[in-house]
C-alpha cells in the first residue's frame, strides 16, 4: 500500500514564540510556495515547545503545515504541577503530540508504562500521536535491538485498538543516533522498520501494519535523507537539529516528495 510520507520537526527546547514565528516564516520563504508543497507531498508537522505553540499555530495559518506538542499528560486535569493535558492542547488547535521521546525516557524518568498512559489519553482526546521507540548504543552492541523494540511496542501500545492506529505514527529513533551526527545506515534502519511492521502485523493484522507510517529519527539531514527515505518501510523522518534550519527542513520535505 502507498503510505503518504511524513516529515516532522521536533524543535525540543528551542525557539521562543517570536523565534518560532520567524522559523516558520523562513520555511515558507525558503520553499517559495508558502508551505503549499506539503499539500501534494509529505505531511509536514512542526512540534515547538508548549509556550511557542500558539504563535506557530498562527504563523502556519493558510498553509498545510500541522502543529504538534512534544509531550502530554494522561490525566484530564488535577494536581500535576508543570504538566499539560490533552484537552489543553486540543483547545489550542494542536493536532499531534510526540510521546516517549528518548530524551523524556532518559532525563525525565519516562517508562513504557507512562508512555502507554500518555498514548491512550492522547488518542482518546482526539490527538494524533508520534510514538518514539529505539534502542541505546549498549543495547545495540549487546545484540538485543529487536527485543528492546518489541518490548517497547508491546508495552507502549497495550490497550490501543486496531482502529486507533489510523491516528498513530511510530518513530524509530536509535538513541545513539539522536543529536550525535551518527546516523543509522539505510540497511540498519530498514531492518528495524521491517521488524516493527512485522510485529504490528502479529499484534494487529497485516493490513493494519501495512497502513501504519514508521518514521526514522536520528541525525537525518538533507545529505543522508534520500537513502533512508528510499527504503520500503521508512515512511519519513522525525527531525531534530535540521528542523531548526529552514533550508535543511525544506530540503528534507523536498526529499520526501
Ligand atoms: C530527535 O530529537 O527526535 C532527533 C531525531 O534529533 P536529531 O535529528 O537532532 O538527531
Amino acid at each position: 500500500m502507498a503510505r503518504r510520507k511524513v516529515i516532522a520537526g521536533n524543535w525540543k527546547m528551542n525557539k521562543t514564540a517570536s523565534e518560532g514565528t520567524a522559523l516558520i516564516q523562513g520555511i515558507k520563504e525558503t520553499c517559495g510556495c508558502n508551505g503549499q508543497c506539503a499539500c501534494s507531498g509529505p505531511e509536514v508537522i512542526v512540534c515547538p515547545p508548549f509556550t511557542t505553540i500558539a504563535a506557530v499555530l498562527d504563523a502556519v495559518k493558510g498553509t498545510p503545515i500541522q502543529v504538534g506538542a512534544q509531550n502530554v499528560h494522561w490525566a484530564e486535569s488535577g494536581a500535576f504541577t508543570g504538566e499539560i493535558s490533552a484537552a489543553m492542547l486540543k483547545e489550542l488547535g494542536v493536532q499531534w503530540v510526540i510521546i516517549g521521546h528518548s530524551e523524556r525516557r532518559q532525563y525525565f524518568g519516562e517508562t513504557d508504562q507512562t508512555v502507554n498512559q500518555r498514548v491512550k489519553a492522547a488518542l482518546a482526546a482526539g490527538l494524533k500521536v508520534i510514538l518514539c521507540i529505539g534502542e541505546t548504543l549498549e543495547e545495540r552492541e549487546m545484540g538485543v535491538t529487536s527485543a528492546v523494540i518489541e518490548k517497547q511496542v508491546r508495552w507502549d501500545l497495550a490497550g490501543v485498538a486496531a482502529d486507533q492506529l489510523d491516528n498513530l505514527i511510530l518513530a524509530y529513533e536509535p538513541v545513539w543516533a539522536i543529536g550525535t551526527g551518527k546516523v543509522a545506515t539505510d540497511e540498519q534502519a530498514q531492518e528495524v522498520h521491517a521488524g516493527i511492521r512485522a510485529l504490528l502485523a502479529k499484534l494487529y493484522c497485516p493490513k493494519c501494519a501495512d497502513a501504519v507510517r514508521i518514521l526514522y529519527g536520528g541525525s537525518m539531514k538533507p545529505a543522508n535523507a534520500a537513502g533512508l527515505l528510499a527504503q520500503p518501510d521508512i515512511d519519513g523522518g522525525l527531525i531534530g537539529g535540521a528542523a531548526l534550519k529552514p533550508a535543511d527542513f525544506v530540503a528534507l520535505v523536498t526529499a520526501a516528495l
